[in-house]
């Protein structure tokens, strides 16, 4: 058999199918399926050290993923995105070991692309042709650009709170693109059931697409390899439907399976406090996350969802095993983030800050130790939320006359 990946097992019934079945969530009882590899074959197989020489996209990593042709394979250089140490956050909380994994400067701009790559190229190698997703505006753009390069047709519907940015790239990189209007998210969950069971039709959507989130593991992996072959104390993660949390949380635990570390990190989902579901599910110790708040009172719109794929289990699974916690964030506290990342030289949306925010606030309530060493994943670029990047920054106010006296006077009055 190629490659390690052996099935798909389903979470609730425990019924396993072939890897290579295009299927969403589980044909019987409708749970979520989940990748199983053979882990004892490949820790005999797979010298890990080697595949950090092997190319420098996520593809280094493609063990680790369902078997996939060469041919099929759909990249645009995605992944291997480099690992930034704090200097002024660092120095604000007393925190020395601060990283942000900068995923703004994927393909697309957001840590999508891992997923999309992957999961296109896999509906490829099994011979699917035709797909949709929903989107908040990230996914949508990234499937828009990776089924257009693999000549996968694609249908993306994007909700209405997307930026009109966001929107616009979606439609740039060539899919059949739909505003999606709801109420609340569970009508969308009604309608993606519904499009497995009654249309057939093959998605996208995180965990209900059983394959995306397995490229996430390779947060964990190329995290490992830039700490050295240290696995950091936390990992600070703006959380949406949570496929990029749960993949880099089982990317971990391979990378302990495989004998190549005994720690693990403890996983922060980072919600906005206006939606933040899994803080209540947390709060009361509950392993199902029920509906609450309101997805259009947020700027950090990628991760504004008033109710979880499925409850949330899985998410909470990996909060509750690592030792973890879900955390809520305001929009202030996100716009200050976003200026502290700009210092720091990355741009980056308000989701994404949302990790950051996160880390602050747990720092000054006591809940992280400044010992610690903390990732937060910087999930998206700022450029496709314009809007917001002037609520943090402003526009200039300095005017300068073009003349060699006014310019000297500016230059007298820099500080850093
Ligand atoms: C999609 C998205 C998230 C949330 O990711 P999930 O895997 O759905 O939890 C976070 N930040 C940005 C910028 C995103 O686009
Ligand atoms: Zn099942």
């Amino acid at each position: 058999m190629d490659g390690y990946a052996i099935g798909l097992v389903c979470d609730k019934c425990q019924k396993d199918y072939d890897i290579r079945q295009a299927v969403n969530t589980c044909p019987s009882c409708g749970g979520l399926l989940e990748t199983v590899y053979d882990l004892p074959r490949l820790k005999k197989e797979i010298v890990f050290s080697k595949l950090q020489t092997t190319g420098n996209t996520m593809w280094r990593y493609k063990d680790f993923f369902p078997y996939i042709e060469e041919k099929n394979i759909v990249s645009l250089g995605e992944g291997c995105t480099p690992l930034v140490k704090s200097i002024y956050l660092s120095r604000e909380l007393g925190m020395e070991n601060i990283y942000f994994k900068n995923d703004t400067m994927m393909p697309t701009g957001s840590f999508k692309d891992r997923g999309f790559s992957l999961a296109i190229s896999f509906a490829k190698d099994i011979g699917v042709k035709k797909g949709f997703t929903y989107s908040s505006g990230n996914a949508g753009a990234s499937f828009s650009a990776y089924s257009s390069r693999g000549g996968f047709h694609a249908l993306v519907l994007v909700e209405y709170l997307a930026s009109d940015t966001k929107k616009a790239m979606i439609k740039l990189y060539g899919a059949q693109t739909a505003i999606l209007d709801f109420e609340n998210f569970g009508q969308i969950s009604v309608m993606l059931e519904k499009a497995v069971s009654q249309l057939g039709l093959y998605q996208f959507v995180n965990f209900i697409n059983p394959i995306r989130h397995e490229a996430m593991k390779t947060y964990a992996y190329e995290i490992f390899d830039q700490l050295g072959g240290l696995v950091p104390d936390y990992m600070f993660h703006p959380v949406g439907t949570g496929g990029g949390l749960w993949g880099a949380w089982k990317g971990y635990n391979e990378l302990k399976a495989l004998g190549l570390t005994d720690q693990l990190p403890k996983m922060v989902a980072v919600q906005p406090e206006t939606s933040c579901h899994l803080k209540k599910a947390f709060q009361k110790g509950a392993r199902v996350a029920g509906q609450y708040g309101d997805p259009a009172k947020t700027i950090a719109q990628s991760i504004a969802a008033d109710s979880p794929i499925q409850g949330g289990t899985r998410v909470l699974d990996a909060i509750y095993q690592s030792g973890g916690m879900a955390l809520g964030v305001s929009d202030q506290e996100i716009l200050t983030a976003m200026r502290i990342l700009g210092k720091e030289g990355i741009g980056a949306e308000p989701s994404s800050a949302a990790a950051v925010a996160a880390l602050i606030q747990g720092v000054k309530n006591g809940t992280v130790s400044p010992d610690a060493t903390a990732v937060c994943v910087i999930t998206g670029t700022a450029l496709k939320q314009s809007r917001a990047v002037e609520m943090a920054a402003g526009q200039p106010q300095l005017q300068v006359d073009a003349d060699i006296g006014s310019l000297a006077k500016i230059i007298d009055s820099l500080h850093i």
